[in-house]
């Protein structure tokens, strides 16, 4: 393999794992995608238009109009095409042109002829799909129809950057509470048609409110801060975590039994506990307290298994804080445990 080759390879994985923050994959249709595929069609009188997304080995639609796909192989596609040479494509005619003549799309369904692909980059300059328009005759685009086009990607493009914005607290970066909520309860699904385990940690910080009123709020957050990147540290890649509160995160640990879970519990408590914060004042010491709980088979649903968590969490404050609490395994008191 040359140089290149290994570029090309890290360049391509870049490019996948910036699509993947998008987590658009797979989603069902929506409107805002649909809207503007629709204006699209209109606009430009296409007979096909999508918004397709480049999986590693697929193309995926988003929105499609004029066809009924909802994906297709990458490598024959157009709009790898686009990807590859990162812009605008234009094929006024396929049948004359000798790069796609004999392609699969246009010696057989739909008979594609005219081809218009533009980029959809990412702020930080992936092209992780397109906003592609299709015709079965030949099409010439004037430089007004072009730049329209290309406003229309633009949009595309709009719509998920203000999702992931949404979708993260803006001051630790960790998932939002809405967004944390919707992908626990979806790898609680998964979890039981699988069988597989799935655990949740939640935490508070102890005596935060002292925090802020002895080194002020920007102390605080940098607190805050610093918290979530010792975790980050300390958990796998499939582990997510999540702002549900002030001062309180929740961690999701797919495939991992509450045994395991308590373990990581127990090691962010003690990397915490023996972590300096800096501040102006000397150094700063901070403890947290965990709840730890399991989505065994007496747990109804992600509610349920969230409430579990909550419930150690209170357990750990109340017995002295700086400590993790194992739901299954504690001796709570019963008026505290849920069903
Ligand atoms: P406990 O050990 O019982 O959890 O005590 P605590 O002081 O941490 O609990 P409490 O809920 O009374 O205080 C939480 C504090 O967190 C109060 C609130 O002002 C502060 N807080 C919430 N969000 C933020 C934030 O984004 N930044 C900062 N600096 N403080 C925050
Ligand atoms: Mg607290
Ligand atoms: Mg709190």
């Amino acid at each position: 393999m040359t140089n290149g080759d290994d570029d090309a390879v890290a360049r391509e994985r870049e490019r996948l794992a910036a699509l993947y923050r998008y987590d658009v994959l797979d989603t069902p249709p929506e409107e805002a995608f649909d809207r503007i595929t629709r204006l699209t069609k209109r606009v430009l009188q296409m007979a096909i238009v999508t918004v397709t997304f480049i999986d590693s080995h697929r193309q995926w639609f988003k929105s499609r109009q004029g066809i009924a796909l909802t994906e297709a192989l990458r490598d024959t596609a157009f709009c790898s095409e686009v990807i590859k040479h990162d812009e605008i494509l234009i094929v006024e005619d396929a049948l004359s042109d000798p790069r796609f003549a004999t392609h699969p799309a246009v010696v057989g369904e739909p008979h594609l002829r005219f081809y218009c692909g533009v980029p959809l980059k990412t702020r930080d300059g992936h092209a992780i799909g397109t906003l592609c328009a299709i015709d079965l005759k030949p099409r010439h685009l004037e430089p007004d129809e072009m730049s329209l086009f290309a406003d229309l990607g633009h949009l595309v493009m709009d719509e998920l950057e203000l999702r992931l914005v949404a979708s993260v607290d803006s001051l630790t970066g960790t998932l939002s509470r809405r967004t944390l909520r919707r992908e626990a309860a979806r790898d609680f699904l998964h979890a039981r048609r699988q069988k597989q385990e799935l655990s949740c940690i939640v935490f508070d910080v102890d005596h935060f409110k002292r925090i802020n009123d002895t080194y002020g709020h920007v102390i605080g957050d940098y607190v805050l801060q610093e918290l979530v990147s010792i975790c980050q540290r300390n958990l796998r890649a499939t582990d997510y975590i999540g702002r549900i509160g002030g001062e309180e995160f929740m961690i999701m640990l797919p495939q991992t039994n509450d045994k395991a879970a308590f373990e990581v519990a127990e090691r962010l408590r003690g990397a915490i506990e023996q972590a300096e914060f800096k501040t102006r004042s000397g150094p700063l010491k901070v403890t947290v307290s965990f709840g730890v709980a399991n989505s065994d088979k007496s747990v109804a649903d992600i509610d349920a298994l969230l409430r579990r968590a909550d419930v150690a969490l209170y357990g750990a404050k109340r017995a002295g804080r700086n400590r993790a609490v194992n739901f299954a395994t504690q001796n709570l008191d019963p008026g505290l445990r849920v069903a």
